[in-house]
């Protein structure tokens, strides 16, 4: 019987995506025969609410020297985590030399807003290459997994911290407890912890089920984080939806009774049962809206692959691994897939090993259409492309459902 990592009791997923390589695992032609599978799963916990993979993936597997995203790569991100930088920035404006830790800094594009200012900053991410692009910048960076022994460390040498941020991280973090445990350690007794996640009810609500992949141990809500987080004495005092990541939260969390819990808590929790995230038949329904999405996919591809249309993929992201090879895409059906990474260029795309090109092949000759799997950057793109509109090119989305225009 498998358990809720969170509360410890009885869980039963609600979803197979069957065998799944490593979502960022573009690899080379020599390497296809060693490439390692799992099985992705997924389980909703009726007591404590949190949406997890059943068997998360040994995080030495994922972020490591050669972490393939950066975040600097998007100039949408990047001005998001300006203006959150500025938003906490404001917040400390009267603590006399603050100090800010983020966790999972990747190459530390939201410090650096703090590190030019010359506030007190540490940026802390596991990924070797990443780390090394933030020092570069001058964000003071320490390169390891951030927990309790992690978080006493840092206070030895800092001190507590005024406010810690994540982005995108803590969902990736398999446990959470010792990620709990260190927080309360490093957390100054008036400090706020920010961080934001992909929204598990934007996920439900858009059948974005390709958020779900190996990276992404968790999908959380307002309940499933405070039923995490209050055995810890922290309780969430402000929650914001954020239009990043095709649909994230930015919750805000303080020591209990420190600071009044602000409004957007209560309409988010009222607005969670309205959609019922906490009752397991919404899960069911979830599963059924996945396969149909996956069985129109499937036949439009078909159908343009029959009438000799070239498609190409955008985007090689971590969630096009859950499409591509959840639905049974091959190279026959997706003649390459275009990304401006240089590290996944040339490479192929996990499991379904279709060909990752660089945008100059894109530009060089358009395909006919293109299968949108960097959907939450469609404006960003739109605007980029053009061209390839003007040459007749449809674009292929599947959120919410699969279309093309
Ligand atoms: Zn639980």
């Amino acid at each position: 019987m498998r358990r809720c990592r969170v509360c410890g009791s009885a869980i039963e997923p609600f979803m197979s995506f069957g065998p799944m390589p490593l979502a960022n695992g573009f690899l080379r032609a020599e390497e296809f025969a060693s490439e390692a599978f799992f099985d992705l799963e997924v389980a909703f916990c009726e007591r404590c609410a949190m949406v997890q993979l059943t068997e998360p993936v040994p995080p030495e597997l994922m972020f490591h020297e050669q972490y393939p995203f950066y975040t600097s790569g998007s100039t949408l991100m990047t001005a998001h985590f300006h203006r959150l930088a500025a938003e906490v920035a404001q917040s400390l404006a009267r603590e006399p030399d603050a100090f800010v830790v983020e966790i999972g800094s990747n190459d530390g594009t939201l410090l650096q807003a703090f590190s030019s200012g010359g506030t007190r900053h540490l940026g802390v991410d596991p990924s070797r290459n990443v780390a090394e692009a933030a020092r570069a910048k001058g964000v003071e960076t320490l390169c390891r997994f951030f927990d309790e022994q992690a978080a006493r460390e840092i206070v030895l040498e800092y001190g507590q911290a005024d406010a810690i941020i994540a982005c995108n991280c803590f969902c990736h973090v398999g446990d959470l407890h010792a990620l709990a445990a260190g927080i309360r350690a490093l957390l100054k007794p008036g400090g706020l912890l920010v961080f934001e996640d992909p929204y598990l009810g934007d996920i439900v609500r858009l059948t974005s089920y390709d958020q779900i992949y190996d990276e992404h141990a968790y999908y959380f809500s307002a309940g499933s984080v405070s039923a995490w987080l209050s055995p810890y004495g922290l309780e969430v005092i402000d929650a914001q939806p954020q239009a990043v990541h095709g649909g994230s939260m930015r919750y805000t969390v303080a020591r209990k009774g420190v600071h009044p819990a602000r409004a957007g808590v209560a309409a988010l929790r009222a607005e969670e049962s309205r959609m019922a995230l906490q009752a397991p038949h919404t899960y069911s329904l979830f599963r059924r809206r996945i396969e149909q999405s996956r069985e129109a996919l499937r036949d439009l591809l078909t159908r343009l692959h029959q009438q000799g249309k070239r498609v190409a993929g955008y985007g090689a992201t971590s969630k096009s691994t859950t499409i591509l090879n959840y639905c049974g895409i091959t190279p026959e059906l997706i003649e390459y897939i275009t990304d401006t990474t240089p590290l996944k260029q040339g490479k192929f795309s996990p499991g379904a090993h279709i060909p990752v090109r660089s945008p100059a092949a894109f530009h060089f000759d358009f395909p006919d259409c293109a299968l949108l799997f960097a959907w939450n950057h469609a404006e960003e793109i739109g605007a980029k492309e053009t061209a390839f509109r003007s040459a007749g090119g449809k674009w292929i989305r599947y959120v919410p459902r699969v279309t093309i225009e």
